[in-house]
C-alpha cells in the first residue's frame, strides 16, 4: 500500500550544532521568516556547543573515540536554524511536560532546542535537514499562528517560509488578512481535481437470494414486527427513480453466500442467527445505500456495518496494495467505544484487511506508525482523527465508507466541528453510514448534510427504550442512605455476579472505590480522571473476571460490552435521562438477561416522569412513590410558572432540595 507520509519515519536523529555549520539566524512571524539579530543566535549557539562537549565528556573534536566520533559525524550532517516566537506562546511549543516538543521533534525529524525565552521574543533552535527544518517551522508557525503577523516592512520582503502571500490581502484598516474568499476557492479546485482524478467507488455487491426476493410484502411485514419491531423508511422523501427497500435475509448464508471467508469467520463465533438489525442492514449496505441505523446498545450494530464494510474494502477499483491512505473510517465519541469497535473488527479475519484504532490517550506515535505502515480501517475519536489528518500522518483521499457511530453522543460531546470539518474532505461519492440511539434535530441535520437519499432502519421505537431483556427496579433513598444500601446490595452479591457501579462525579466514583478497597473488597473504576492505560486494564480485568465490581462514571455508559454482566447500579441517577438508557444496556446484552437497580433520591424528582416513560416502554413496574412524585414534581413547575419568570431560576434548586424539598 502507497504511503502517505514518509518524513517521520525513520528516528528522528539527535544533530549537534557544529560551529562549522553556519546558523541561518531568522525571526518569524506567523509564517514570514527574516534575518534579524544575529547576536543572539551566536550566543545560544556557544551556548549549546559547549552542552553537546560536556555531555560526551569534553571537546569531541579531540575525542579518538570511533564509536563517539561516528555518532558525532552523523550529528554533524544537520543544518541549524533559529527562529523567534513570542515568549508568551512558548508554551504551546513545550506543552504538557515536554509532549509537544517531543511531538513537534518526532514529526518533523528535527532537533528542538528553546533558548533564552526573558524577554518578549524567545528563540528557537531548530536542527536538522533542510526540509526538517522547514517542517518543524511550519509546525511551530501554526501553533503560534494567533500572533499578529509583523508589519510588511519589517519581514524581510519575501522570505515567505510556507504561507503563499497571494492569499493575503489588505483590509480597509491597511491591515494584512487571510483572502478567504480566495483561500476557499482554491481548495475547492484543488479538492475537486483529487476526486475526479479517483476511480468511481463500487458500491454494489448485493445479489439476492432468490428465497429473500420471493418473500411477500406480507411475509416482510410479519418478520418486521416479530423482529424488535423494525421499521425501514427512506429518512427523507422516497423521491422517484430510487430503488424499493430491500427484503430482510434471514440467514448469514443468505447474504453472504458469495463471500465464503466471511462466512466461514461468522461461524466462528457461534452464532445462531443475524440481528434484526444485521438482517435488514446487510442487504441495504451490500447494495451501497447509505444507511441511518436508530439502534439500542447490544443489538449488533458493529457487525451490522462492518461485514459489508470488509467486502467494500476488498471490491474497489484499485488494488488494495496501490491504494493511497485507507478506505473506511468508523468515528466514534470515546476511546473505549473505538477500542471495543477495534476489537470486534480484529475478531474478523477476511483478506488480511488491517485496522487501527486512533484515539486521544493513546500512544500517537505508535499510532502514527502503525498508519504509515498501511491499514485499510481507520477506527477514530473525532479530536485525534483531525489531528492525525492536519498533521498529515493519515491520507483521507481513499475513504469511500465512513460510519459515524453514536452520533447522537458524539454530537452531545460537541464533536460536531470536528465531524463536519473531517467529513468535508472526504469525497462526496462516499457510502455514509450513522448509528445513534436517539434522533435528536441535531442528528437529523448532520443526515442532511451528508448522506445521499438514506434508508432509516429503526430497531424498536425511535422514542428512548431500553432494553428489554433488562429488570429495572427502582430503590428510593435519602442521599446519605446511598452508600450503606450499595454495601447492603453488594454484600448479598452471588459469586458469579458482575456490576456495573455508575456514579454521578468522579470523586463519587474515587470515594466509592476506595471505600471497597478498605472493606478488602476487589473492584477496578474508570472515570475521567483515570489514565487511558488504567482505564484500559480497569475494562480487562471486568471481561476476564479479575474482578467483578467496576466502579464507573458515564465515560462507561454507552458502548462497553461486558458480556456476562448481571446488574447495573446507579447509585447516583445520570444528568441526561439517554444516559439511564445506555447504563442500562450495559447488561442484558447478546441475547441475557440483566438487572439495573436505581437509587431514586428526593433530589432526582425532576427526571420521575421521563423514568416512568421508559419503565412503562420496557413493561417494568412502576412504583406508585416514582408517579407521586412525578406529579409533585409537575405541579411545582406549574405552580412556579403561574408566580412568574423571576423565580424561576430557582424552579431548578427547588428540584435540587430548596423549596421543593418541603413539599416532597
Ligand atoms: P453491538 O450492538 O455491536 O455492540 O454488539 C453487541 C454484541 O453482540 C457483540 O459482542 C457482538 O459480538 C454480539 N453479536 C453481534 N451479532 C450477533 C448475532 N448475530 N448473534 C449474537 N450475538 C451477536
Amino acid at each position: 500500500m502507497a504511503e502517505w507520509n514518509d518524513d517521520w519515519e525513520s528516528e528522528p536523529v539527535a544533530v549537534a550544532p557544529s560551529p562549522s555549520v553556519p546558523a541561518t539566524n531568522t525571526r518569524q512571524y506567523r509564517g514570514r521568516t527574516f534575518r534579524g539579530r544575529g547576536s543572539r543566535g551566536g550566543s545560544y549557539n556557544d551556548t549549546n556547543w559547549r552542552e553537546r562537549g560536556n555531555n560526551s565528556g569534553g571537546d569531541f573534536r579531540r575525542n579518538n573515540d570511533r564509536d563517539n566520533r561516528r555518532n558525532y559525524q552523523q550529528e554533524d550532517s544537520g543544518n541549524k536554524k533559529v527562529i523567534y516566537v513570542p515568549s508568551m506562546k512558548i508554551g504551546r511549543i513545550i506543552g504538557k511536560g515536554g509532549s509537544k516538543i517531543r511531538d513537534l521533534q518526532f514529526e518533523s525529524d528535527t532537533r528542538i532546542k528553546i533558548g533564552d525565552t526573558s524577554g518578549n521574543e524567545a528563540d528557537i533552535t531548530l536542527t536538522g535537514s533542510d526540509q526538517a527544518i522547514a517542517r518543524a517551522e511550519q509546525l511551530i508557525n501554526d501553533l503560534v499562528e494567533d500572533f499578529r503577523p509583523a508589519p510588511k516592512e519589517t519581514t524581510g520582503g519575501n522570505e515567505n517560509s510556507g504561507r503563499s502571500a497571494e492569499f493575503f490581502k489588505t483590509n480597509d484598516e491597511g491591515v494584512q488578512v487571510i483572502d478567504w474568499e480566495k483561500l476557499n476557492a482554491f481548495h475547492n479546485d484543488a479538492q475537486q481535481n483529487r476526486w475526479a482524478n479517483l476511480p468511481a467507488v463500487v458500491k454494489d455487491f448485493y445479489q439476492e437470494d432468490p428465497t429473500v426476493a420471493a418473500m411477500t410484502p406480507a411475509e416482510v411485514t410479519r418478520w418486521r414486527l416479530a423482529s424488535n419491531d423494525i421499521q425501514v423508511k427512506r429518512t427523507f422523501d422516497d423521491k422517484p427513480g430510487l430503488k424499493p427497500i430491500p427484503n430482510p435475509v434471514l440467514t448469514f448464508e443468505q447474504a453472504f453466500q458469495h463471500y465464503p471467508e466471511i462466512l466461514s469467520e461468522i461461524y466462528k463465533q457461534g452464532f445462531k442467527q443475524p440481528s434484526p438489525i444485521q438482517s435488514q442492514a446487510w442487504p441495504i449496505l451490500l447494495r451501497g445505500e447509505d444507511m441511518i441505523g436508530i439502534a439500542q446498545t447490544g443489538t449488533g450494530k458493529t457487525l451490522a456495518f462492518l461485514l459489508p464494510a470488509l467486502i467494500h474494502i476488498e471490491g474497489q477499483v484499485t488494488p488494495r496494495e496501490e491504494r493511497e491512505g485507507p478506505t473506511v473510517l468508523i468515528m466514534a465519541p470515546t476511546r473505549e467505544l473505538a477500542l471495543q469497535i477495534d476489537k470486534e473488527v480484529s475478531k474478523y479475519q477476511y483478506k488480511n484487511i488491517k485496522s487501527v484504532c486512533l484515539y486521544g490517550g493513546g500512544d500517537r506515535r505508535e499510532q502514527i506508525k502503525v498508519v504509515s505502515k498501511g491499514v485499510d480501517i481507520v477506527i477514530a475519536t473525532p479530536g485525534r482523527l483531525n489531528d492525525l489528518v492536519l498533521g498529515r500522518h493519515l491520507n483521507i483521499i481513499n475513504f469511500s465508507y465512513i460510519v459515524l457511530d453514536e452520533a447522537d453522543r458524539m454530537l452531545d460531546m460537541g464533536f460536531e466541528p470536528q465531524i463536519r470539518k473531517s467529513l468535508f474532505d472526504v469525497r462526496p461519492d462516499r457510502q455514509t453510514i450513522m448509528t445513534s440511539a436517539t434522533w435528536p434535530p441535531g442528528v437529523r441535520r448532520l443526515a442532511e448534510s451528508y448522506m445521499k437519499d438514506p434508508i432509516q432502519v429503526n430497531v424498536g421505537s425511535l422514542d428512548l427504550a431500553a432494553v428489554h431483556t433488562v429488570t429495572q427496579k427502582i430503590l428510593f433513598v435519602e442521599e446519605a442512605e446511598k452508600e450503606a444500601a450499595l454495601w447492603d446490595f453488594l454484600q448479598n452479591m452471588d459469586p458469579n455476579d458482575k456490576v456495573i457501579i455508575f456514579c454521578g462525579k468522579k470523586a463519587t466514583a474515587t470515594h466509592i472505590t476506595t471505600e471497597l478497597c478498605l472493606k478488602g473488597v476487589a473492584c477496578q473504576s474508570i472515570h475521567g480522571d483515570r489514565d487511558q492505560i488504567d482505564r484500559e486494564a480497569a475494562l480487562e480485568d471486568m471481561v476476564d473476571g479479575t474482578v467483578n465490581i467496576l466502579v464507573a462514571t458515564d465515560v462507561a455508559s454507552r458502548g462497553i460490552d461486558i458480556k456476562d454482566l448481571t446488574h447495573v447500579i446507579n447509585l447516583d441517577f445520570p444528568r441526561h435521562i439517554e444516559e439511564y438508557v445506555h447504563r442500562v444496556g450495559r447488561t442484558g446484552r447478546a441475547g441475557k438477561t440483566g438487572i439495573s437497580l436505581t437509587f431514586v433520591s428526593r433530589n432526582d424528582w425532576n427526571n420521575a416522569r421521563d423514568l416512568i416513560k421508559i419503565l412503562d416502554e420496557a413493561n417494568q413496574e412502576i412504583p406508585e412513590e416514582l408517579e407521586q412524585m412525578a406529579t409533585r414534581f409537575e405541579a411545582m413547575k406549574l405552580r412556579r410558572e403561574k408566580e412568574g419568570g423571576g423565580r424561576g431560576g430557582r424552579g431548578g434548586r427547588g428540584g435540587r432540595g430548596g423549596r421543593g424539598r418541603d413539599r416532597w
